[in-house]
Protein backbone atom coordinates (compact mmCIF):
# COMPACT_ATOMS: atom_id res chain seq x y z
CA UNK A 1 0.00 0.00 0.00
CA UNK A 2 1.45 3.62 -0.68
CA UNK A 3 1.69 5.23 2.20
CA UNK A 4 3.65 8.68 0.93
CA UNK A 5 1.72 11.70 1.25
CA UNK A 6 0.35 13.32 -2.17
CA UNK A 7 1.02 16.91 -2.52
CA UNK A 8 -0.96 19.22 -4.52
CA UNK A 9 1.68 20.46 -6.03
CA UNK A 10 5.87 20.18 -5.65
CA UNK A 11 7.71 23.43 -5.32
CA UNK A 12 11.60 23.06 -6.70
CA UNK A 13 13.13 25.95 -5.55
CA UNK A 14 12.17 28.44 -2.52
CA UNK A 15 13.23 32.09 -4.15
CA UNK A 16 10.77 34.32 -5.54
CA UNK A 17 9.36 32.36 -8.03
CA UNK A 18 8.77 29.19 -5.81
CA UNK A 19 7.77 31.24 -2.29
CA UNK A 20 5.42 33.64 -4.79
CA UNK A 21 4.05 29.50 -5.75
CA UNK A 22 3.32 28.84 -2.16
CA UNK A 23 1.91 31.80 -1.27
CA UNK A 24 -0.36 31.91 -4.40
CA UNK A 25 -1.45 27.49 -3.80
CA UNK A 26 -2.13 27.98 0.17
CA UNK A 27 -4.47 31.32 -0.88
CA UNK A 28 -6.49 28.48 -3.39
CA UNK A 29 -6.29 25.86 0.07
CA UNK A 30 -3.80 23.51 -1.96
CA UNK A 31 -1.60 21.47 -0.16
CA UNK A 32 2.55 21.94 -1.36
CA UNK A 33 5.93 21.35 -0.52
CA UNK A 34 8.15 23.21 -1.63
CA UNK A 35 12.11 21.50 -1.65
CA UNK A 36 15.00 24.03 -1.16
CA UNK A 37 18.68 22.60 -1.56
CA UNK A 38 19.83 25.39 0.51
CA UNK A 39 19.14 26.52 4.29
CA UNK A 40 16.97 29.56 4.05
CA UNK A 41 14.29 31.23 1.85
CA UNK A 42 15.66 32.51 -0.97
CA UNK A 43 19.03 30.59 -0.97
CA UNK A 44 19.55 31.49 -4.59
CA UNK A 45 19.98 35.71 -4.12
CA UNK A 46 21.83 35.07 -0.70
CA UNK A 47 24.40 33.02 -3.25
CA UNK A 48 24.65 35.76 -5.64
CA UNK A 49 24.24 39.13 -4.71
CA UNK A 50 27.14 40.98 -3.83
CA UNK A 51 27.56 42.15 0.38
CA UNK A 52 25.19 44.78 1.39
CA UNK A 53 23.33 44.91 -2.57
CA UNK A 54 20.48 47.15 -2.72
CA UNK A 55 18.10 45.42 -4.17
CA UNK A 56 15.28 47.27 -6.66
CA UNK A 57 11.86 46.30 -7.12
CA UNK A 58 12.19 46.80 -10.67
CA UNK A 59 8.62 46.11 -12.86
CA UNK A 60 9.85 45.30 -16.37
CA UNK A 61 9.32 48.00 -19.31
CA UNK A 62 5.55 48.35 -19.86
CA UNK A 63 4.28 46.69 -17.55
CA UNK A 64 2.04 49.10 -15.17
CA UNK A 65 0.51 46.90 -12.54
CA UNK A 66 2.30 46.57 -9.22
CA UNK A 67 4.21 43.84 -7.24
CA UNK A 68 1.75 41.18 -7.62
CA UNK A 69 2.17 39.85 -3.99
CA UNK A 70 2.94 43.37 -2.05
CA UNK A 71 4.91 41.55 0.98
CA UNK A 72 7.89 39.79 -1.71
CA UNK A 73 8.77 43.56 -2.75
CA UNK A 74 11.95 44.64 -1.13
CA UNK A 75 10.07 47.61 1.34
CA UNK A 76 11.67 50.08 1.07
CA UNK A 77 12.98 49.60 -1.94
CA UNK A 78 16.74 49.70 -2.69
CA UNK A 79 16.71 47.73 0.43
CA UNK A 80 20.38 46.49 1.15
CA UNK A 81 19.84 42.40 0.36
CA UNK A 82 20.59 41.32 3.57
CA UNK A 83 17.57 42.74 5.42
CA UNK A 84 15.74 42.30 2.54
CA UNK A 85 16.42 38.12 3.46
CA UNK A 86 15.28 38.88 6.52
CA UNK A 87 12.16 40.72 5.29
CA UNK A 88 11.34 37.46 3.59
CA UNK A 89 12.35 35.18 6.19
CA UNK A 90 9.82 36.45 8.79
CA UNK A 91 7.23 36.29 6.02
CA UNK A 92 7.65 32.93 5.51
CA UNK A 93 7.74 31.39 9.27
CA UNK A 94 4.85 33.54 9.77
CA UNK A 95 3.05 32.11 6.99
CA UNK A 96 4.04 28.27 8.61
CA UNK A 97 4.57 26.71 5.01
CA UNK A 98 6.58 23.21 4.39
CA UNK A 99 9.67 24.06 2.91
CA UNK A 100 12.15 21.33 2.64
CA UNK A 101 15.96 22.41 3.34
CA UNK A 102 18.73 20.91 2.35
CA UNK A 103 17.17 19.04 -0.38
CA UNK A 104 19.05 18.89 -3.91
CA UNK A 105 16.11 18.16 -6.85
CA UNK A 106 17.79 15.53 -9.00
CA UNK A 107 14.49 13.79 -10.98
CA UNK A 108 11.25 13.57 -11.68
CA UNK A 109 9.01 10.42 -13.10
CA UNK A 110 5.65 10.22 -13.59
CA UNK A 111 3.65 7.07 -12.63
CA UNK A 112 -0.11 6.98 -13.04
CA UNK A 113 -1.26 10.29 -12.66
CA UNK A 114 1.38 11.49 -9.93
CA UNK A 115 4.82 12.68 -9.71
CA UNK A 116 7.61 11.48 -8.08
CA UNK A 117 10.04 14.06 -7.44
CA UNK A 118 13.54 12.69 -6.32
CA UNK A 119 16.19 14.41 -4.08
CA UNK A 120 19.28 13.25 -2.43
CA UNK A 121 17.34 12.14 0.43
CA UNK A 122 13.48 12.04 0.16
CA UNK A 123 11.02 11.40 -2.38
CA UNK A 124 7.91 13.09 -2.50
CA UNK A 125 4.83 12.39 -4.51
CA UNK A 126 2.65 15.11 -6.22
CA UNK A 127 0.00 15.56 -8.46
CA UNK A 128 2.14 18.74 -10.35
CA UNK A 129 5.26 20.16 -10.72
CA UNK A 130 6.37 23.87 -10.66
CA UNK A 131 10.48 23.86 -11.58
CA UNK A 132 11.86 27.52 -9.39
CA UNK A 133 14.69 26.50 -9.65
CA UNK A 134 16.80 29.19 -10.81
CA UNK A 135 19.16 29.63 -13.69
CA UNK A 136 22.27 29.37 -11.76
CA UNK A 137 22.23 25.59 -11.78
CA UNK A 138 25.85 24.68 -10.32
CA UNK A 139 28.14 23.05 -13.36
CA UNK A 140 28.66 19.85 -13.29
CA UNK A 141 32.38 17.96 -11.89
CA UNK A 142 32.20 15.25 -14.96
CA UNK A 143 33.89 12.71 -13.03
CA UNK A 144 32.68 8.97 -13.10
CA UNK A 145 30.76 7.94 -10.50
CA UNK A 146 28.15 9.63 -8.43
CA UNK A 147 29.29 12.79 -6.97
CA UNK A 148 26.09 14.57 -6.00
CA UNK A 149 26.74 14.94 -2.59
CA UNK A 150 29.74 17.38 -2.41
CA UNK A 151 28.70 20.50 -1.59
CA UNK A 152 28.86 23.92 -3.93
CA UNK A 153 29.28 26.49 -1.23
CA UNK A 154 30.52 26.81 2.33
CA UNK A 155 27.59 26.15 4.72
CA UNK A 156 29.59 26.00 7.89
CA UNK A 157 33.48 26.13 8.21
CA UNK A 158 33.47 24.36 11.23
CA UNK A 159 32.33 21.40 9.75
CA UNK A 160 35.66 21.23 8.21
CA UNK A 161 38.02 21.62 11.46
CA UNK A 162 40.11 18.74 11.99
CA UNK A 163 40.01 17.63 8.51
CA UNK A 164 42.12 18.51 5.29
CA UNK A 165 39.73 19.53 2.92
CA UNK A 166 39.60 20.46 -0.93
CA UNK A 167 38.11 23.26 -2.57
CA UNK A 168 37.70 23.30 -6.55
CA UNK A 169 37.83 26.33 -8.71
CA UNK A 170 39.86 28.74 -9.93
CA UNK A 171 37.36 32.12 -9.54
CA UNK A 172 35.92 34.59 -7.09
CA UNK A 173 33.78 32.02 -5.33
CA UNK A 174 36.72 29.47 -4.39
CA UNK A 175 39.31 32.04 -3.29
CA UNK A 176 36.54 33.26 -1.12
CA UNK A 177 35.75 29.63 0.66
CA UNK A 178 39.32 28.93 1.07
CA UNK A 179 40.31 32.24 2.69
CA UNK A 180 37.26 31.63 4.92
CA UNK A 181 38.15 28.23 5.31
CA UNK A 182 41.65 28.76 6.66
CA UNK A 183 41.12 31.39 8.55
CA UNK A 184 38.40 29.39 10.61
CA UNK A 185 40.90 26.39 10.79
CA UNK A 186 43.98 28.99 11.70
CA UNK A 187 41.51 30.32 14.94
CA UNK A 188 40.92 27.04 16.01
CA UNK A 189 44.65 25.92 16.22
CA UNK A 190 43.73 22.79 13.29
CA UNK A 191 47.05 21.95 11.27
CA UNK A 192 45.22 20.58 8.45
CA UNK A 193 45.52 21.97 5.25
CA UNK A 194 43.32 23.60 2.79
CA UNK A 195 43.80 22.69 -0.73
CA UNK A 196 42.61 24.72 -3.26
CA UNK A 197 42.63 22.56 -6.41
CA UNK A 198 42.25 24.45 -10.16
CA UNK A 199 41.39 22.17 -12.94
CA UNK A 200 43.69 24.96 -15.34
CA UNK A 201 46.85 26.72 -14.43
CA UNK A 202 45.31 29.96 -14.18
CA UNK A 203 43.48 31.27 -11.18
CA UNK A 204 41.10 34.28 -11.66
CA UNK A 205 40.50 36.65 -8.68
CA UNK A 206 39.60 39.71 -8.44
CA UNK A 207 41.68 42.27 -6.54
CA UNK A 208 39.58 42.44 -3.09
CA UNK A 209 39.52 38.49 -3.50
CA UNK A 210 43.39 38.37 -3.99
CA UNK A 211 43.70 40.95 -0.97
CA UNK A 212 42.05 39.05 1.15
CA UNK A 213 43.61 35.82 0.61
CA UNK A 214 47.30 37.49 0.69
CA UNK A 215 46.57 37.87 4.02
CA UNK A 216 45.28 34.83 4.94
CA UNK A 217 48.36 33.64 3.91
CA UNK A 218 50.75 36.36 5.58
CA UNK A 219 49.01 35.58 8.81
CA UNK A 220 50.00 31.93 8.86
CA UNK A 221 46.77 30.35 6.74
CA UNK A 222 47.60 26.63 6.16
CA UNK A 223 46.43 26.65 2.26
CA UNK A 224 48.31 24.19 -0.38
CA UNK A 225 47.36 25.01 -4.58
CA UNK A 226 47.22 22.47 -6.84
CA UNK A 227 47.34 23.73 -10.30
CA UNK A 228 46.33 21.71 -13.12
CA UNK A 229 44.12 19.17 -10.53
CA UNK A 230 41.55 17.24 -12.75
CA UNK A 231 38.91 15.50 -10.29
CA UNK A 232 38.98 12.17 -11.66
CA UNK A 233 36.76 9.51 -10.04
CA UNK A 234 33.71 9.49 -7.42
CA UNK A 235 34.01 6.16 -5.52
CA UNK A 236 32.87 4.47 -2.59
CA UNK A 237 35.80 3.14 -0.28
CA UNK A 238 36.10 -0.35 1.25
CA UNK A 239 34.79 1.59 4.55
CA UNK A 240 31.89 2.89 2.80
CA UNK A 241 32.91 6.88 2.67
CA UNK A 242 32.39 8.50 -0.87
CA UNK A 243 35.58 10.08 -1.61
CA UNK A 244 36.48 12.23 -4.75
CA UNK A 245 40.11 11.34 -6.27
CA UNK A 246 41.91 14.32 -8.03
CA UNK A 247 44.87 13.63 -10.38
CA UNK A 248 47.34 15.97 -9.23
CA UNK A 249 50.39 14.95 -11.48
CA UNK A 250 50.81 12.60 -15.12
CA UNK A 251 54.71 11.94 -15.59
CA UNK A 252 55.82 10.08 -18.67
CA UNK A 253 57.93 7.59 -17.54
CA UNK A 254 59.43 6.23 -20.68
CA UNK A 255 58.15 3.00 -22.46
CA UNK A 256 54.82 3.68 -22.78
CA UNK A 257 54.84 4.03 -18.90
CA UNK A 258 52.88 6.80 -16.87
CA UNK A 259 53.26 7.74 -13.47
CA UNK A 260 50.21 9.30 -11.72
CA UNK A 261 49.78 10.90 -8.86
CA UNK A 262 46.62 11.58 -6.99
CA UNK A 263 45.00 12.82 -3.96
CA UNK A 264 41.75 11.53 -2.34
CA UNK A 265 39.12 13.36 -0.37
CA UNK A 266 36.21 12.11 1.39
CA UNK A 267 33.38 14.01 -0.85
CA UNK A 268 31.96 15.29 2.77
CA UNK A 269 35.23 17.53 3.10
CA UNK A 270 35.09 18.60 -0.78
CA UNK A 271 33.71 21.59 -1.73
CA UNK A 272 33.41 22.73 -5.69
CA UNK A 273 32.76 26.42 -6.34
CA UNK A 274 32.68 25.44 -10.57
CA UNK A 275 30.33 28.32 -11.90
CA UNK A 276 27.07 27.72 -12.91
CA UNK A 277 25.08 26.90 -16.29
CA UNK A 278 21.76 27.39 -17.10
CA UNK A 279 18.95 24.59 -16.80
CA UNK A 280 18.96 23.19 -20.62
CA UNK A 281 20.43 20.35 -19.09
CA UNK A 282 18.47 19.48 -16.45
CA UNK A 283 15.07 20.29 -19.18
CA UNK A 284 16.63 17.97 -21.37
CA UNK A 285 17.08 15.12 -18.56
CA UNK A 286 13.68 15.74 -17.38
CA UNK A 287 12.37 15.04 -21.41
CA UNK A 288 11.16 18.97 -21.29
CA UNK A 289 11.22 20.04 -24.83
CA UNK A 290 13.24 22.51 -26.40
CA UNK A 291 14.78 24.24 -29.44
CA UNK A 292 17.81 24.81 -30.48
CA UNK A 293 18.34 28.42 -31.34
CA UNK A 294 19.29 28.85 -35.55
CA UNK A 295 19.74 32.09 -37.32
CA UNK A 296 16.76 32.93 -38.38
CA UNK A 297 14.90 31.63 -35.75
CA UNK A 298 15.32 32.69 -32.56
CA UNK A 299 16.00 36.86 -32.17
CA UNK A 300 15.96 36.98 -28.61
CA UNK A 301 18.43 33.98 -28.01
CA UNK A 302 21.76 33.35 -28.91
CA UNK A 303 22.87 30.94 -31.54
CA UNK A 304 23.10 27.54 -30.62
CA UNK A 305 21.62 27.94 -26.87
CA UNK A 306 18.22 25.85 -26.33
CA UNK A 307 14.76 27.38 -25.56
CA UNK A 308 12.35 25.67 -23.39
CA UNK A 309 8.48 25.50 -25.18
CA UNK A 310 6.15 26.39 -22.74
CA UNK A 311 2.15 27.45 -22.74
CA UNK A 312 0.74 30.55 -22.13
CA UNK A 313 0.45 29.58 -18.71
CA UNK A 314 4.00 28.50 -17.70
CA UNK A 315 3.46 24.98 -18.41
CA UNK A 316 5.98 22.43 -20.14
CA UNK A 317 5.63 19.91 -22.74
CA UNK A 318 5.25 16.95 -20.09
CA UNK A 319 1.99 17.94 -19.12
CA UNK A 320 1.61 18.76 -14.87
CA UNK A 321 5.05 20.21 -15.02
CA UNK A 322 5.70 23.91 -15.17
CA UNK A 323 8.63 25.81 -15.06
CA UNK A 324 9.00 29.58 -14.54
CA UNK A 325 11.35 32.55 -13.37
CA UNK A 326 14.85 32.96 -13.54
CA UNK A 327 14.95 29.27 -14.76
CA UNK A 328 13.29 30.03 -18.21
CA UNK A 329 14.89 33.63 -18.38
CA UNK A 330 16.17 35.23 -20.97
CA UNK A 331 13.54 33.48 -23.58
CA UNK A 332 11.50 30.64 -24.02
CA UNK A 333 9.23 29.60 -26.99
CA UNK A 334 5.35 29.76 -26.10
CA UNK A 335 3.50 27.07 -27.68
CA UNK A 336 0.00 29.23 -28.81
CA UNK A 337 -3.23 27.91 -28.58
CA UNK A 338 -3.54 27.09 -32.86
CA UNK A 339 -0.13 25.60 -32.47
CA UNK A 340 2.12 28.52 -33.40
CA UNK A 341 5.54 29.28 -31.52
CA UNK A 342 6.38 32.38 -30.89
CA UNK A 343 9.58 33.34 -29.03
CA UNK A 344 9.04 35.17 -25.92
CA UNK A 345 11.29 37.61 -24.22
CA UNK A 346 11.32 36.93 -20.48
CA UNK A 347 13.38 39.90 -17.95
CA UNK A 348 14.82 37.94 -14.97
CA UNK A 349 13.55 39.90 -12.42
CA UNK A 350 12.00 39.24 -8.75
CA UNK A 351 8.80 40.76 -10.54
CA UNK A 352 8.87 38.33 -13.24
CA UNK A 353 9.45 35.01 -11.29
CA UNK A 354 6.45 36.46 -8.87
CA UNK A 355 4.13 36.87 -11.38
CA UNK A 356 4.54 33.90 -13.72
CA UNK A 357 4.35 31.67 -10.64
CA UNK A 358 0.53 33.09 -10.00
CA UNK A 359 -0.09 32.31 -13.76
CA UNK A 360 1.23 28.64 -12.57
CA UNK A 361 -0.45 28.02 -9.83
CA UNK A 362 -4.21 29.55 -11.62
CA UNK A 363 -3.49 27.11 -14.06
CA UNK A 364 -3.08 24.36 -11.95
CA UNK A 365 -6.76 25.32 -10.14
CA UNK A 366 -8.45 25.81 -13.39
CA UNK A 367 -6.88 21.66 -14.05
CA UNK A 368 -7.90 20.45 -10.86
CA UNK A 369 -11.29 21.52 -10.58
CA UNK A 370 -12.44 20.84 -14.28
C1 LIG B 1 23.67 40.02 -8.80
C2 LIG B 1 22.18 40.07 -9.11
C3 LIG B 1 21.45 41.17 -8.76
C4 LIG B 1 20.07 41.22 -9.04
N1 LIG B 1 19.36 42.31 -8.64
C5 LIG B 1 18.00 42.34 -8.83
C6 LIG B 1 17.21 43.44 -8.36
O1 LIG B 1 17.72 44.39 -7.75
N2 LIG B 1 15.85 43.42 -8.59
C7 LIG B 1 15.25 42.38 -9.27
O2 LIG B 1 14.04 42.42 -9.47
N3 LIG B 1 15.97 41.32 -9.73
C8 LIG B 1 17.32 41.27 -9.52
N4 LIG B 1 18.05 40.18 -9.94
C9 LIG B 1 17.33 39.06 -10.57
C10 LIG B 1 16.54 38.24 -9.54
O3 LIG B 1 17.36 37.92 -8.43
C11 LIG B 1 15.99 36.96 -10.19
O4 LIG B 1 15.19 37.31 -11.27
C12 LIG B 1 15.15 36.14 -9.22
O5 LIG B 1 15.90 35.78 -8.07
C13 LIG B 1 14.64 34.88 -9.92
O6 LIG B 1 13.84 34.21 -9.01
P1 LIG B 1 13.62 32.62 -9.14
O7 LIG B 1 12.78 32.23 -7.98
O8 LIG B 1 13.17 32.26 -10.49
O9 LIG B 1 15.11 31.99 -9.01
P2 LIG B 1 16.20 32.09 -7.83
O10 LIG B 1 16.11 33.34 -7.08
O11 LIG B 1 17.49 31.71 -8.48
O12 LIG B 1 15.76 30.93 -6.83
C14 LIG B 1 15.90 29.58 -7.14
C15 LIG B 1 15.99 28.78 -5.85
O13 LIG B 1 16.04 27.40 -6.21
C16 LIG B 1 17.04 26.76 -5.44
N5 LIG B 1 17.55 25.62 -6.21
C17 LIG B 1 18.34 25.65 -7.32
N6 LIG B 1 18.62 24.40 -7.72
C18 LIG B 1 17.97 23.58 -6.86
C19 LIG B 1 17.89 22.17 -6.76
N7 LIG B 1 18.54 21.36 -7.58
N8 LIG B 1 17.13 21.65 -5.75
C20 LIG B 1 16.48 22.45 -4.87
N9 LIG B 1 16.55 23.82 -4.92
C21 LIG B 1 17.27 24.35 -5.91
C22 LIG B 1 18.09 27.85 -5.21
O14 LIG B 1 18.88 27.56 -4.07
C23 LIG B 1 17.24 29.09 -5.04
O15 LIG B 1 16.89 29.34 -3.70
C24 LIG B 1 19.43 40.14 -9.71
C25 LIG B 1 20.18 39.01 -10.07
C26 LIG B 1 21.55 38.97 -9.77
C27 LIG B 1 22.35 37.75 -10.16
Amino acid sequence: MNTMKIYDIGIVGAGPGGIAGAIRAKKHGLNFVVIEKGHRPFQGIIDSYPKGKKVYATIPKGETAPFPIEALAPVPDKLPVEAYIDQIEALVIKSGFAICYGEDFQNIEKRGDFFTITTQNRRFQTRFVILAFGSNIPMDLGVYGEAKTIARSLDNPEDHIGFPTLVLGGGNAAADVVATLSGAKRKADDPTPVYWGNMKEQFKVNKDVARDLGEEILVGGHIRILQGAIPRIGEVDEEGVDRLTLLTQEIDAGNGMILKQAMSFPMKHVIACIGTQGPAPIFSRLGLQQITCTEGVCRIGKEGSRLILLTGNFQTSVKGIYAIGGAVSPAYIEVQQEGAFKERKHTNLIYTAIKDAICAVDDIVSKSTQ
